[in-house]
């Protein structure tokens, strides 16, 4: 398979749509990025590596933070972590704080924000600097070490984030945060501001390609069910309110963030990551979905 040809050959067909779509401006400093650009790069779990395009720019890994967020709390607190969130699609948007009260404040899974703040609270109760530690987590498994948080980012976030303050406290009044609601949403936003490129956040997700082992380093992660675990609930929670189109058009596991970015996974191959800031109404990246659903007619590699 020659993996790059297919990305040069992606590349000059999604130009037709980079541009298209709205850049996020809810956190005002994300609406910041040129909407014309996209990267993608595709690692094995054999260390080959193709990329494309702004493959290297850094860019808000905003969501896509949540796939590590709950790999950490995975190994802190194994299934105990499932009383307090739960492992369905939630149909509703990703900050949405009406399931919440129907459902007594167990949020439906751990990629809508509300899921990721008990993710965070986990992860903050049992490590005192949970921003530093989840940061440091990265830069180990992306192999760079000077990946880090962007602080006008946090705190453009920290100024308007007031749904997710919402959520927080409404968690908290549930009892399913046990931390003090502010300090989880500083390291949340921490978390989502960290900024990396298609190269490093596919090579940070890459253990999830090989069964929980980081292929560069040799290092077990998380254990073989547990990768599979993760992978299962970013095919079925990972893209928003649009996870059934993107399965259907897509068909691997994937993250999405609202800076543009998606993180995608192809069990026992490699990770795929795509960038482009313009978002579809449904706040996945329209030219990296685009993108991806090219890839995978082209190969015809999916896990279907
Ligand atoms: N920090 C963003 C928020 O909480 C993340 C959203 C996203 O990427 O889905 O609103």
């Amino acid at each position: 398979m020659n993996y790059q040809t297919i990305l040069q050959e992606i590349h000059a067909e999604v130009q037709a749509c980079l541009g298209e779509g709205r850049i996020a401006d809810y956190i005002p400093e994300l609406a910041k990025v040129p909407g014309s650009r996209f990267g993608m790069a595709l690692q094995t779990v054999n260390g080959e590596s193709y990329a494309v395009g702004d493959a290297d720019q850094r860019f808000s890994i905003q969501s896509i933070s949540k796939v590590f967020t709950l790999t950490l709390a995975m190994q802190l607190a194994g299934d105990d972590l499932w009383r307090r969130v739960g492992r369905e699609p939630s149909g509703t948007p990703f900050n949405s704080l009406v399931q919440l009260e129907h459902e007594h404040g167990i949020p439906r899974n751990p990629f809508i924000n509300a899921g990721a703040l008990v993710v965070t609270d986990v992860i903050l109760a049992k490590l005192a600097d949970a921003k530093q530690t989840v940061r440091d987590f990265i830069r180990a498994l992306g192999g760079t070490t000077d990946i880090d948080f962007d602080l006008s980012v946090a705190a453009s976030e920290q100024l308007t984030g007031h749904r997710n303050k919402a959520m927080a406290h409404f968690l908290k009044s549930f009892g399913n945060l046990d931390c003090d609601p502010d300090g989880v949403l500083d390291a949340y936003f921490h978390h989502c501001s960290i900024e990396m490129s298609c190269r490093e956040l596919g090579a940070a997700g890459l253990f999830l390609a090989n069964d929980g082992v980081a292929p560069v380093s040799g290092d077990r992660i998380v254990s073989s069910s547990q990768a599979k675990y993760v992978n299962s609930l970013l095919l079925t929670c990972g893209t928003y309110d649009a996870v059934g189109d993107f399965a259907y058009r897509v068909g691997l596991p994937g993250k999405s963030g609202v800076g543009g970015g998606i993180l995608a996974v192809m069990p026992r191959k490699f990770s795929l990551c795509v960038w482009s800031p313009g978002l579809n109404e449904h706040g996945n990246s329209l030219a990296g979905t685009r993108a991806l659903e090219l890839f995978t007619s082209k190969s015809g590699i999916s896990v279907f």
